[in-house]
């Protein structure tokens, strides 16, 4: 029997996608509007009307302001602006908790082309996403921050590594610590592996879904440090940071 001759053929299939779209049709990652033909992810209206930092075309930004006497960083930027309830909470909710990893690719390839093009960055020679600990790849399945960290690699057509900086364990809620307690406790949840001295010249782009008090990017640069990465950059998804 071929696949024509049986039961689920290729034109029975295709009428299920189109009956599955009628009852359930994609919706917009951001809005929840039904998206159009030709749309994918998001609705044009969104994609017009999110809310960008354009942080890339300042100098300094109010993210590198925001780390200015911390930790010694390259250049740092994010791309949306979160506000509570707003589009981009929920495009972040859906990317970390609903499996929809496609917007991490999708973002990181619009991101990306930005910042390739504004050379913000430089070169670039490696991405590396902050890692999740193995116990919560376990429950959640994915590190929400992957494909958003693979999508910028292929923009900047470099490597992007998943191995380099791991996460030992979870930290519970540190809402009641000050931001150096705060980063002190995520340090020790951090590791990364040595350098190869011919790449201490290296230029990382460490990145993240979203930026609030930026404990864990600190936490992950200083590790990286430490290791012997110096040239480190930021980039997240998006930011509560403003000017
Ligand atoms: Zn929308």
């Amino acid at each position: 029997m071929t696949i024509r001759d049986s039961p689920l053929n290729f034109e029975t299939l295709r009428e299920f996608v189109l009956m599955f779209n009628l009852i359930f049709p994609p919706l917009c990652h951001a809005c929840e509007r039904i998206l159009t033909q030709g749309e994918k992810g998001i609705c044009a209206n969104c994609r017009h009307e999110l809310p960008q930092t354009n942080y890339h075309l300042q100098n300094p930004n109010p993210i590198e302001l925001h780390f200015f006497g911390r930790i010694a960083i390259a250049r740092a930027t994010s791309f949306l602006k979160f506000e509570p309830n707003n589009r981009v909470q929920h495009l972040l909710h859906e990317l970390k908790y609903h499996g929809q990893q496609s917007i991490g690719t999708m973002i990181g390839r619009w991101f990306g082309s930005i910042l390739k093009e504004s050379r913000f960055f430089g070169h670039v020679d490696m991405v590396i996403p902050v890692p999740i600990s193995a116990k919560r790849i376990r429950e959640r399945g994915y590190n929400q921050v992957a494909y958003f960290a693979v999508a910028l690699a292929d923009e900047f057509g470099c490597e992007c590594s998943m191995d380099i900086l791991q996460k030992s364990k979870e930290v519970k809620s540190q809402v009641t610590l000050t931001a150096e307690e705060r980063t002190k406790v995520l340090s020790d949840t951090f590791s990364a592996k040595s350098n190869n001295p011919l790449k201490a010249k290296s230029n990382l782009l460490l990145v993240d879904d979203l930026i609030t008090t930026g404990a864990t990017l600190e936490a992950c640069t200083n590790t990286l440090h430490s290791a012997g990465y110096h040239n480190v950059n930021l980039a997240t998804i998006a930011a509560t940071i403003s000017s």
